[in-house]
């Protein structure tokens, strides 16, 4: 099955009993069964069912599967956001004393996240690049995890997948490999199949689609061991042999925490999923027209399909050449960059990305608020950095739009 055939046919069927072409959505707190003894055997989980929708409801279920089969995991596990998912990836690994190297251009509230964790007692150690160079000097026998974003927003940068996994796979105390896969989604890499161990995305972007609903999903390639040696904490999942990380957070922390998805946004993240082929086509050809746009009118841009970008050669070899549909640039100055925010006629003035819609923001006053401008610049926001999330609009109408602003500042 190719890819948009699968998006359409992978992991789901008409519904068993009515033939509903689209899942039917099981707005229900509770599932109800016919014996005291069938509902312990679900509890158990020695019976097929389904007993409370904080821990499981089919048309969640549904949603997880099809992802899961998209990214090539053993298991899939929805969660209420994109932020509740890179938490819980986290969680389900770590522990007081522990340490994870992370990116430094990592998404604003994945930033802020690690902040949190060193009161659970988490050390977190920034590395520039997820490359093994810089990778090398960070790691000691606490180090428990890496995490990075491919393609970081905003700093649109690429990971080399396959080195950096088979760096952290190929040492005496093997690390697993966490990606945000947010803003690539599986129709520009599947991590998995490159060697990373655990992907997560918030749902909320390209997988919806039309942003409306806010969800994320882990999802475990069930290759990594977790020896409990190293990680006592999966003792007694080892058991589940491949599948140890999705029985322990659907067990465990997942489940406690109480932060599942809801059904209907279940159902909306299954909808967007079937166009996100079409969607992902043009989302991308808009974006690498909008940046060749920027370039010739002398704007500074960030894109990693431009010939400039340093991830031009990732971008060829991982991602098939597209550079997904976020870009940057640099107005010159913060007023500068309200201004040309202010004049966009299409654009709107928004938090988000993965949109249909076009949406502009001024991350430094915004997403980046709580950084220190050092953390924020290395996470290539700056001053005057207009992050831009490219929409499914008429190209010609996006330039248009873009040029008229520019015009109205150079005026
Ligand atoms: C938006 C985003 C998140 C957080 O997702 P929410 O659904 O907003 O909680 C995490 N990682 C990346 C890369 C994102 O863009």
């Amino acid at each position: 099955m190719r890819f948009n055939t699968a998006l359409l046919h992978k992991a789901t069927k008409p519904d068993k009993e009515t033939g509903a072409t689209n899942a039917p959505i099981c707005q229900t707190s509770a599932f109800a069964h016919d014996s005291a003894e069938t509902l312990e055997r679900v509890f158990a989980g020695k019976a097929q069912g389904y007993a409370y929708t904080r821990i499981g409801n089919p048309t969640v279920t549904q949603f997880e599967q099809r992802i899961n089969a998209l990214e090539g995991g053993v298991g899939a596990v929805a969660c209420s956001s994109g932020m509740a998912a890179v938490t819980l990836s986290l969680l389900n690994i770590l522990s007081a004393g522990d340490e994870l190297i992370a990116s430094s251009a990592l998404f604003g509230g994945t930033i802020d996240l690690m902040g949190d964790l060193s009161a659970l007692g988490i050390t977190v150690r920034f590395a520039e690049h997820i490359t093994p160079q810089e990778l090398e000097p960070l790691i000691n026998e606490k180090t428990k995890a890496v995490f990075t974003e491919l393609v970081g927003n905003p700093r649109l940068d690429i990971v080399d997948i396959r080195a950096v996994a088979d760096f952290l796979h190929n040492r005496s105390d093997p690390i697993p490999l966490i990606v945000d896969s947010t803003t690539a989604t599986p129709y520009l890499i599947t991590p998995l199949k490159l060697g990373a161990d655990i992907v997560v995305h918030s749902t909320s972007k390209y997988i919806n689609g039309s942003g409306n609903a806010i969800s994320g999903i882990i999802v475990d390639g069930g290759r990594f061991r977790f020896p409990p040696e190293r990680y006592p904490a999966f003792e007694k999942y080892s058991k589940f042999g491949p599948m140890a990380y999705i029985a322990k957070l659907r067990g465990g922390i997942w489940r406690n925490i109480g932060a599942c998805l809801s059904p209907v946004n279940a159902f909306l993240n299954g909808v967007g999923l079937e166009t996100l082929g079409l969607r992902m086509e043009r989302l991308c050809s808009n974006a690498l027209e909008l940046a060749r746009f920027f370039e010739q009118r002398g704007i500074e841009v960030n894109y990693p399909a431009l010939e400039r970008s340093p991830y031009y050669g990732l971008c060829q070899s991982q991602l098939g050449g597209k550079g997904g549909a976020i870009l940057t640039i640099r107005a010159g100055s913060r007023e500068r960059a309200f201004k040309l925010i202010n004049s966009l006629k299409y654009a709107l003035i928004a938090t988000n990305i993965g949109d249909v819609r076009t949406l502009v923001i001024h991350p430094a006053s915004t997403i980046y608020l709580h950084s220190s401008v050092e953390a924020r610049e290395s996470a290539g926001v700056y001053d005057d950095t207009i992050r831009i999330s490219v929409g499914i609009e008429d190209i010609e109408d996006l330039r248009e739009d873009f040029a008229q602003a520019l015009d109205q500042l150079e005026g």
